[in-house]
């Protein structure tokens, strides 16, 4: 069946944050008819995102600095944040009935904790809305037409005269963007954990390091990471890495094609001291508790789990007197403990938080989300080729992205 359009009908393919902000801000046009596809349950998307407490925005209110968090994106958002960005995004929920909380690393949560609650805040302002509707299907293809765009979903065709495609990072939509002539960038995974060559810290499992600094290589040469990215805490896990650091490593390294013969080796420094500096320390430490067992020293710098993991690594007995600890043992536990090395081979496949890569960006009007290339069709949210760090970034493109969509498609003035 192909419902015929009345008036200006707007068709979003995609209800996660970006398609919702979309909708609701296109629905202030009354003239305006608002078509909803999902194949899921509208805004589920939302309900895992902050461990479940919606991270839904960053505390930083200079638009251009908040460009700054995203690898991909920077130049393009600063138009976009200076019509929406962290200060209207908090006033838009506290509106909508969701008071938030700035946490001390800057992160908004909402005040409630609950991701679930931000969803059906939004689910309410949905459901006011006479003119918008949600409808349960996928959408398998689109065809431009002379005045809109026919819509082929499992359930049946659909006429828009605009669309906006708001799907993601992941699902067919990069598919629907390409067929209507959208050249899209290499996808790659970004936020992941990784998994390293190392085996000896498998039991480790659970344990983190806090506010730690890392370097990175890669074929021998040193990778220059902006300042943000190179320190955060870090968390062993049973096959390799993870943790807010190696989140924002892996965010800055996405185009970087490490494997097992080539590695992305990130060397981290748990005590935080260069390794002349730290080594003295340790000489020191050692001479004024010579009867210790050297478990007990290691153990004042990191968790007794690592520290005897790195004797373990290295040879050395726990329970050997701090007094008769050789000079070699002592030089190869200050230097796990200045730059304990890991040898990422991949990422975890599947368990990314974000796509890095989407609709090219130079075929996108930043003013009004609006292709250059095909007149009428919009995109937002993380189907474009936008990402950040971790920290509520992600969902604040949505946010943004679906606003400055939906007034544009919406003709809101
Ligand atoms: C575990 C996890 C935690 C996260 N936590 C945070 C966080 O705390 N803060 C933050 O900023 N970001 C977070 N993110 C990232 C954030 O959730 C995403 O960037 C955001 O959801 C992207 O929104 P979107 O609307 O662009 O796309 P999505 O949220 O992916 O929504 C796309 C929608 O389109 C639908 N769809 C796709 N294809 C079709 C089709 N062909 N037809 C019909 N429907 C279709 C999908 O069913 C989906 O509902 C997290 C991500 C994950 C995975």
């Amino acid at each position: 069946m192909t419902e015929t359009a009345t008036g200006n009908t707007i068709g979003i393919v995609g209800g996660g944050p970006a398609g919702i902000m979309c909708a609701l801000c296109a629905s202030q046009n009354i003239e305006n008819n608002i078509l909803i596809f999902d194949k899921n349950i509208i805004l589920n998307t939302l309900l895992p995102t902050g461990g479940g407490r919606c991270n839904l925005a960053y505390a930083e209110f200079n638009f251009k600095e908040l460009a700054k968090f995203y690898p991909r994106g920077e130049k393009f958002l600063y138009s976009v944040f200076s019509k929406f960005s962290t200060r209207n995004t908090v006033d838009f929920f506290n509106r909508i009935g969701i008071n938030t909380y700035i946490q001390e690393d800057l992160r908004i949560f909402p005040e409630t904790n609950s991701s679930k609650d931000v969803k059906n805040a939004l689910l309410k302002q949905l459901d006011k809305k006479k003119n918008i509707k949600k409808t349960f299907a996928k959408v398998l293809s689109v065809k431009k037409l002379q005045n809109g765009f026919e819509l082929t979903t499992d359930k049946g065709k659909h006429f828009v005269n605009k669309l906006v495609i708001a799907t993601g990072g992941k699902g067919n939509g990069h598919n629907l963007a390409k067929s209507l002539g959208h050249h899209i960038t290499e996808l790659k995974p970004s936020l992941s954990a990784m998994i390293t060559r190392e085996k000896e810290f498998e039991t480790l499992s659970g344990i983190s390091l806090k506010n730690i600094f890392a370097q990175v290589f890669f074929e021998n040469k040193k990778l220059k990471l902006p300042s943000n990215a190179a320190a955060g805490d870090f968390l062993f896990t049973h096959n390799g890495i993870s943790g807010p650091l190696i989140y924002k490593i892996s965010s800055y390294c996405a185009y970087i094609n490490f494997d097992k013969n080539n590695p992305l080796k990130i060397v981290l420094n748990p005590v935080g001291q260069e390794y002349k500096e730290f080594d003295s320390l340790l000489i020191l430490k050692l001479k004024n508790n010579a009867q210790k067992d050297i478990l007990n020293i290691v153990s004042c710098f990191v968790p007794k789990n690592l520290a005897a993991a790195i004797l373990q690594k290295e040879n050395i007995k726990h329970d050997i007197k701090a007094g008769q600890l050789s000079k070699k043992d002592r030089e190869n536990i200050a230097k796990n403990l200045t730059s304990l090395t890991f040898n990422a081979i991949a990422t975890v496949k599947g368990e990314e938080i974000v796509t890095a890569g989407g609709v090219d960006l130079k075929e996108v009007d930043s003013k009004t989300m609006e292709s250059k290339i095909v007149e009428n069709l919009y995109f937002c949210g993380e189907i474009l080729d936008i990402d950040g760090l971790t920290g509520g970034f992600n969902l604040q493109n949505c946010w943004s992205t679906g606003y400055i969509a939906g007034l544009a498609a919406g003709n809101v003035l």
